[in-house]
């Protein structure tokens, strides 16, 4: 029914000129799905950013192949939550040592997929993904314990508690071309240890790297039907949203993200977005300018732009505004755009439709009285790392996610003013302050609405383990990383256990009168605000409760 897909290991991977050897996909049986809307089929082509020629190609999953992964994944959760957390603890173990090995492989890879220079990838993508899997295995057992507890109330003083966290069951993870190693595993190491299964789709930009990042996962020891790769477009990331999946968690942008929450709560399953954003940079005027400039400049132009918590809008005390712009201006020159690898420090935009988007927003601030300070050589097909200065707050750059190397710069009356105009904007991922006082700076990010904020320095919120990244208002909700990224993928079971099951319950069918007047004793002697009158009320509940202690007679 369907020609087999092009996958192969992550080594073959790299020598395309080789025969593909086929994943096994296991026994699916594709299973009729109703609910699924079908998606449209096409290839899903690997291209080179810096040639635009494609150099791979995989075949989309039809709704069918969808469905069969979601029921695959679903009959195989089960044995895999069942195993002690150590045997999954051991898989992260293997997973970051494969990981380490293959570490300028994968950083080509993600390289040659996305355009980003292949020591940026190796520092925020596999360096990112190896210090999360130490974390998560230090954390993840750790946050499963389910110890039984003593009730806090008083009126349940026989009951013990215990809190169980347990897995949703068949989780699908909807990853971005951006980052698409370090998102996805941002995703899939935490859902896969807590003991889901996981329905994997990467983005139709980056197949290889999501076929390479599952080809680990299996090879760590995750059977193949617990984590399932789906390759296909916008079209199978909507058919795994309506397909009975237990929880979504979708990064991308506010459109489709919109989509997969609508999708979401048509079936009420739980979904976490992590969109778009339009960071905002304070730069104070007793900031180390130069640092400051240097840092901005990288969070700016690495990843040719195309970062989610890239500094987006910067915003400069005016006491140091020429100095910021002049700064800026001579790290940009020395950038080298677009060079041969190992040389460049930004490459080319991933496809040249999403460089006309942002030519069509720098020209729109052109058009509004902003000027340009500076634009680097334009390195081939790269957009040219692009300075703008005073641009006015109607300017779609201000308004809209810029998502390439241009840098917005605007000068405020203060901090006071930076802030006001930082959260003027429907997005809030994550924002940086700039200041040699960390306390003011400190201060200052407190009244930021984002959902991370650094202090001197910039997007790296996004890559530490500990630190819980995501959102608020239109960039979404819900967070990957640190312990609230380990807790999404689990829920709770709460259990309740009589420590002296053979007597009954005071407030149980009994004598109406008697347990009015019980009760009462009973929340006299426990919430009274005087102490005297907690005391008073004490014979009578004594007298309660002996009356109370009668076994249920048969
Ligand atoms: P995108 O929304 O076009 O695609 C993201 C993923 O969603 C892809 O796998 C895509 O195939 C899939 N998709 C598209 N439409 C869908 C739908 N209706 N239902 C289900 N899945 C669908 O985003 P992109 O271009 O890959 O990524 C860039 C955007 O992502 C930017 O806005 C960026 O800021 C954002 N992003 C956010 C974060 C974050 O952590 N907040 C991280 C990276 C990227």
């Amino acid at each position: 029914m369907h020609a087999p897909c092009i996958v192969i290991t992550l080594q073959a991977s790299l020598r395309v000129t080789q025969t593909p050897a086929p994943i096994p996909r296991g026994d699916r049986k594709p299973m009729p799905l109703t609910e699924i809307t079908t998606p449209v089929r096409r290839p899903v082509e690997s291209r080179d950013p810096r040639t635009g020629a494609v150099w791979r190609r995989f075949e989309a999953a039809d709704s069918e192949e969808v469905g069969a992964a979601v029921a695959q994944a679903r009959s195989a959760q089960p044995a895999w939550a069942a195993l002690p957390a150590g045997t999954r603890m051991e898989m992260l173990r293997r997973f970051h040592d494969l990981a380490y090995a293959r570490r300028t492989e994968l950083a080509a890879l993600v390289s040659r997929e996305t355009g980003k220079p292949v020591a940026e990838a190796l520092a925020t993508e596999v360096a990112v993904v190896l210090d999360d899997t130490r974390f998560l295995r230090r954390t993840i057992p750790r946050l499963m314990r389910a110890p039984w507890a003593a009730a806090s109330s008083r009126a349940l003083i026989r009951k013990r508690v215990r809190v169980v966290p347990e897995p949703h069951g068949v989780v699908g993870v909807i990853a971005p071309w951006n980052y698409p190693f370090m998102l996805a595993c941002s995703r899939l190491l935490p859902a896969l240890a807590t003991g889901n299964a996981v329905v994997f789709k990467p983005s139709e930009f980056t197949p290889s790297v999501g076929e390479a990042t599952w080809q680990l996962l299996v090879e760590s020891g995750v059977p193949s039907a617990v984590v399932q790769l789906i390759q296909g477009d916008g079209a199978v990331g909507a058919a795994l949203v309506e397909a009975p999946v237990d929880k979504v968690f979708f990064t991308g942008s506010v459109r489709a993200g919109r989509a997969v929450a609508v999708a979401a709560a048509r079936r009420l399953a739980p979904c976490e977005l992590e969109l778009g954003g339009s960071d905002a940079a304070i730069v104070c005027a007793d900031a180390n300018i130069p640092m400051a400039a240097a840092g901005l400049a990288w969070g700016r132009f690495s990843n040719a732009g195309q970062t989610c918590v890239a500094p987006k809008r910067v915003f400069v005390e005016a006491a140091a505004y020429d100095r910021f712009l002049e700064e800026t201006s001579r790290v940009v020159a020395s950038l080298r755009v677009g060079a041969a690898e190992p040389e460049a420090d930004v490459g080319p935009m991933i496809r040249p439709e999403f460089r006309a988007v942002i030519e069509a927003q720098r020209d729109d601030a052109l058009d509004r009285g902003a000027r340009v300070v500076c634009t680097g050589d334009a390195g081939g097909p790269a957009f040219p790392p692009t300075v703008l200065a005073d641009v006015p707050a109607d300017a779609r750059a201000m308004r809209e996610e810029t998502f390439g190397p241009l840098m917005v710069v605007t000068a405020v009356r203060d901090a006071s003013d930076a802030v006001a105009r930082a959260n003027a904007s429907e997005y809030g991922l994550s924002a940086s302050v700039w200041s040699r006082d960390t306390a003011r700076a400190g201060a200052l990010a407190s009244r930021l609405e984002a959902g991370t904020v650094a202090i001197n320095d910039v997007v790296v919120t996004a890559g530490m383990p500990e630190l819980p990244h995501g959102g608020v208002k239109q960039s979404g909700f819900g967070r990957a990383h640190g312990e609230a990224g380990i807790l999404a993928c689990l829920r709770t079971r709460g259990i309740v256990s009589e420590r002296l099951p053979g007597m009954r319950q005071s407030w149980w069918f009994g004598d109406p009168a008697r347990q009015l007047a019980g009760m009462d004793a009973f929340l006299r002697a426990v919430h009274d605000p005087s102490a005297v009158r907690r005391a008073r009320a004490w014979p009578a509940l004594l007298r309660f409760l002996a009356g109370s202690r009668r076994s249920i007679r048969r």
